[in-house]
């Protein structure tokens, strides 16, 4: 394991590195993001990042694929016009690569679980620097553990698609709703971590009700009822559009004549102390309003919803979820497997452009993503995925605090090109 300081020496020379060789990426319309494709087991990711490769060679566009050392690959290699793929073990070892190569754009990742942490930042450094970055991977494991990895990629991914499978125990349905990957061994799902084989492994696609995950994970298997609950979440930098989808989904709730509950985090957490007298509303960008419950603890939505004055509703809406305290995942987890509808907004990223808070979990533990996007206020992008905070005029930097909630005279939107973080150790300025 190289310690801090080494991977930070590997970080510099990797730049210097790149750049000397690339050159800069020029401003304006240079391309470059992070497409993520997430899933569990049978839910074409990895058809995906081949139809990306087929789509590059008919544009003549140079790519290059990589995969974890050792694995077998999805992305078929009897098509001759895609070149072989590269099996890497160590994440640097991508941009060694791609530094020697000028004319690469384009570069492939699969199973990005199986890869170190470096990862994350290997594919920020080429997506700001021009690469269009194709990756696909398992966000959850066979227990039904967050891959921290991919968890945190989904956050950074500027395009986020989560791929769902058809459950093998679903009966009768085809509806391709299975989140969740089921090993199994003679028939019997796996509840330990067991070492890797190839060979005898069974792997399942299966849903939220059906899968049966290891001990650690609290929230634990459905109750045997006919309900199929969910965890939808809608994220995205300020200025997406977050809220008001929430507020349009509650809207045809209503035409529908279903029960739902509106919860908000007290402003109390959020505010720092400082009171907000439109606390119990929900208030988009654009006006709407909607009346919300507040709670000062995630655990209270829970009470609220399995004995007290929301018992009634199918549907919960949470607003502002990457406030909330540590136990946030599992209260959503746990009332989408009792049977609820979980719509939840929330940033995914806080203003250094890092995951905020819980919410990287949240989202690899759902069951649907939507990533909003802003339009960037610098160059007029209309994919903007970060939260660019100003103070006196100037952006924000690294070390201030990240909780600073605010309005258009502190946060703008903007793209990944145009976002400034003075002072992040891991960005190049
Ligand atoms: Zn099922
Ligand atoms: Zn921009």
């Amino acid at each position: 394991m190289p310690s801090r300081r080494q991977k930070k020496n590997v970080e510099k020379r990797l730049k210097e590195q790149f750049i000397d060789q690339r050159g800069r990426p020029g401003g304006w319309g240079v391309g470059g993001s992070i497409l993520l494709y997430t899933g569990p087991t049978c839910s074409g990711k990895s058809d995906e990042l081949k139809i990306a490769a087929e789509r590059a060679i008919d544009a003549n566009i140079n790519y290059r694929a990589f995969i974890y050392e050792g694995t077998e690959t999805h992305i078929p290699m009897e098509h001759d016009r895609i070149p072989r793929n590269d099996e890497i073990s160590d994440s640097y070892e991508i941009l060694e690569e791609i530094s020697q190569d000028k004319d690469i754009s384009m570069v492939i990742v699969d199973d990005v679980e199986k890869f170190d942490e470096a990862i994350v930042w290997v594919c920020n450094f080429m997506a700001d620097h021009g690469i269009e970055v194709r990756a696909a991977g398992w966000e959850l494991d066979y227990l039904g553990e967050v891959n921290d990895t991919t968890a945190k990629l989904m956050c950074a991914a500027d395009f986020l698609v989560k791929q769902t499978g058809v459950c093998d125990l679903c009966e009768g349905y085809n509806f391709p709703r299975a989140t969740r990957t089921q090993r199994l061994q003679n028939g019997r799902p796996v509840v330990k971590r067991e070492a890797y084989n190839e060979k005898g492994a069974d792997f399942q696609a299966r849903c939220r009700k059906h899968f049966i995950p290891g001990k650690k994970v609290s929230y634990g298997m459905s109750p045997d009822d006919k309900k199929f609950g969910f965890l939808h979440v809608i994220t995205g930098c300020m200025y997406s559009g977050k809220t008001e989808r929430l507020l349009t989904m509650a809207r045809k709730f209503d035409v529908a004549n279903r029960r739902y509950s509106f919860f908000l985090p007290d402003p109390n957490i959020k505010n720092n102390g400082k009171r907000d007298t439109k606390a119990d509303k929900v208030v988009s960008h654009t006006g709407n309003k909607q009346d919300a419950m507040i709670v000062s603890h995630s655990d209270q939505i829970y009470e609220e919803c399995s004995s007290g004055s929301c018992c009634e509703s199918e549907i919960v809406f949470i607003d502002e979820a990457q406030f909330f305290d540590d136990s946030f995942v599992e209260v959503c987890n746990k009332l989408a497997n009792k049977g609820f509808g979980v719509v939840v907004g929330g940033l995914d990223n806080n203003f250094r452009g890092e995951p905020y808070s819980h919410m990287k979990d949240l989202l690899a533990t759902s069951d649907r993503v939507e990533k909003l996007h802003a339009v960037c206020s610098k160059c007029n992008s209309l994919f903007a995925t970060r939260s660019q905070r100003i103070i006196d005029g100037e952006p924000a930097h690294y070390d201030e605090e990240v909780h600073q909630p605010g309005g258009k005279e502190k946060y703008s939107a903007r793209c990944r090109h145009d976002h400034q973080v003075p002072g992040n150790p891991y960005k190049m300025q």
